[in-house]
């Protein structure tokens, strides 16, 4: 069994100018190839493990499988939840009701979402995630796989690992997350809501 890498839905400059063509396919083609590398290599080294009994290296081998798996899955969300920019961009229906239920107002939802991600410790993600309740909440994950609620569902993700911004945007973070929330792609965030709402998980 091996993991793949899924191929983008857009072409690498149809996110231009707010997320340039350069970074995209380094950002697709390098950087999340290699997690997928990293974590078919873990699951292999794993199945030797299985195979000749010796699980010495096991706590090594765990730790690259959720490093690496998490930033696959974390980059195929990433590369879902974004389209062609809109200045107006904004969630609407259920998902729109949940934000103002849960974080007061939209407006009070992007600051704190914007103002999360921005503060996340060296490399990371901003996380907006969902539970069977319908609740909403905003992570700073680091990594890949630290902080996190297990049981929540990440619904969006914006990468702000140095590598997904750095040529276009260099030290300035809070431009990219501000011109990312226009990027989100909110029917894709809201189908991922509406299927999280009513499951089993928590
Ligand atoms: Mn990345």
């Amino acid at each position: 069994m091996e993991f793949t890498l899924p191929e983008l839905t857009y072409a690498y400059d149809a996110l231009e100018p707010l997320y340039d063509k350069e970074t995209l396919t380094i950002h697709h083609d390098k950087h999340h190839a290699g997690y997928v590398k990293g974590l078919n290599n873990a699951m292999a080294k794993l199945a030797e493990c299985r195979e000749s009994g010796d699980y010495s290296l096991i706590k090594h081998w765990e730790r690259e499988q959720a490093f690496h798996g998490a930033g696959h899955l974390l980059h195929s969300m990433f590369w879902e939840n974004m389209r062609p920019g809109k200045d107006d961009n904004k969630a609407d229906g259920e998902l729109l009701a949940g934000i103002d239920k849960w974080f007061g107002s939209w407006d009070k939802f992007v600051a704190q979402f914007v103002a999360a991600t921005c503060a996340v410790e060296g490399s990371g993600w901003g996380v907006l995630a969902s539970c069977a309740d319908g609740s909403l909440h905003v992570f700073a994950v680091e990594n890949h796989q630290k902080v996190w609620v297990q049981g929540l569902k990440p619904i969006m993700v914006c990468d702000v690992w140095e590598h997904a911004y750095y040529l276009k945007y260099q030290n300035r973070r809070k431009e990219w997350v501000t011109n990312f929330m226009k990027l989100a792609n909110w029917e894709k965030v809201s189908a991922r809501y509406e299927s999280c709402k009513g499951s089993k998980e928590c």
